[in-house]
């Protein structure tokens, strides 16, 4: 098979005729481009697919309109609005952001890569999205469907998060970039990569750029991009505690701000291995009845780094010396109300899913 050479223009070209009748154009953060509502939108996308991020960020804008508004809410309320969407951290750092922007650049966002790149939670490509949609800049992005795209058009070897690998890809990233139509070439290589250009089965046979593409070329698309080197995933494993009171209404405890489930509300927890009633008792004052112990089946949740696998009990409590209780840091939560608060992943869906027994 004879491959063409592919040049800047000839890319620009084929990607931005598809983009001009199969493109997505009604992306909620699309139909206003402020720099707000990008920014938010590309730090929502982050290891997210776009139909999961559509609910929340409609939202989210709803309750949170401006920079002013998001900077001026109490972080957990912001939790509350994210909980669900994974990866916490980038909530706090949304925040923190948006406070420093208000602060520094009088709620305006800077317009240049590295004014960006020193604000929380903003990455090499997360900034050249906002210049590129927002202030219609020439800068390269490189997230996760541009990499798919650009390591098959290439057949560029090696794992993407490898550093070399990496910069051999922003460096034809920035070569594809155009000085004209940025907005529309950058939203028409995401979406070539959602797509068309998909992680598995990728559409080949109508693809723009198929005949200047050298994964296509050698008959295997899906060997691009080299996967990362597996490792095992250690597991560790953890009991969680639902408490409940006379009135159903079950003890959560706040996490602190920083680590997994940072500054969300759980459930209290405790090794495999622990005296359950004594723990109970000595942290959170409380009496359980341990005659009332009814274990719930094992839960794994994924982490990027490890398995978490979550023994589920529950236990009434008899009485509770409530100074015990902090209403900052730990609450009776009403299981029959259930008032939406930020609660860490697994405890919404313990919470929601189990048939809790009344004892
Ligand atoms: Fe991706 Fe196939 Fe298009 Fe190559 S030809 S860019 S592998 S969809």
């Amino acid at each position: 098979m004879n491959i063409t050479p592919l040049s800047p223009a000839t890319f620009q070209r084929s990607l931005l005729r598809w983009f001009k009748q199969h493109g997505r154009k009604q992306l909620p953060w699309k139909t206003d481009r402020s720099p707000y509502r990008i920014w938010l939108s590309e730090i929502m996308l982050q290891q997210t697919q776009v139909k999961t991020v559509i609910p929340y960020f409609v939202r989210f804008v709803e309750r949170f309109p401006t920079i002013f508004t998001l900077a001026a809410a109490p972080i957990d309320e912001v939790l509350q609005y994210w909980a669900g969407l994974g990866y916490y951290a980038r909530a706090r750092h949304l925040h923190t952001c948006a406070q420093r922007i208000v602060a520094d650049y009088q709620g305006e966002f800077p317009r240049t890569l590295a004014a960006l790149q020193a604000l929380p939670g903003i990455g090499r490509s997360t900034a050249g999205a906002i210049l590129a949609f927002a202030f219609g800049e020439a800068a390269a992005i490189l997230d996760g469907n541009v990499k798919r795209v650009l390591c098959r058009l290439h057949a560029q070897a090696g794992w993407p998060g490898l550093r070399p690998v990496e910069e051999a890809l922003w460096k034809i990233a920035e070569e594809y970039t155009p000085r004209h139509h940025v907005a529309e070439y950058t939203q028409a290589i995401m979406d070539l990569g959602a797509l068309i250009c998909k992680r598995t089965q990728p559409a080949c046979a109508i693809c723009p750029v198929q005949k200047h593409c050298l994964a296509y070329q050698q008959f295997d698309p899906q060997r691009f991009p080299t996967p990362k080197p597996k490792t095992n995933k250690p597991t560790r494993s953890i009991r969680m505690l639902l408490l409940m009171n006379d009135r159903k209404e079950i003890l959560l405890e706040k996490r602190p701000a920083s680590g997994i489930w940072g500054g969300l509300w759980s459930l209290p927890e405790c090794s495999l291995t622990e005296d359950i009633p004594h723990f109970v008792q000595t942290r959170y004052g409380c009496q359980p009845e341990t005659r009332s112990l009814f274990a719930y089946s094992v839960m794994t949740h994924p982490f990027s780094h490890f398995q978490l696998k979550i023994h589920p009990i529950q236990l009434r409590i008899k009485k509770c010396s409530t100074p015990a209780v902090d209403s900052r840091v730990l609450i009776w939560y009403n299981t029959e109300q259930l008032t939406p608060i930020a609660l860490a992943a697994p405890v919404n869906k313990l919470l929601s899913t189990l048939p809790l027994q009344t004892m």
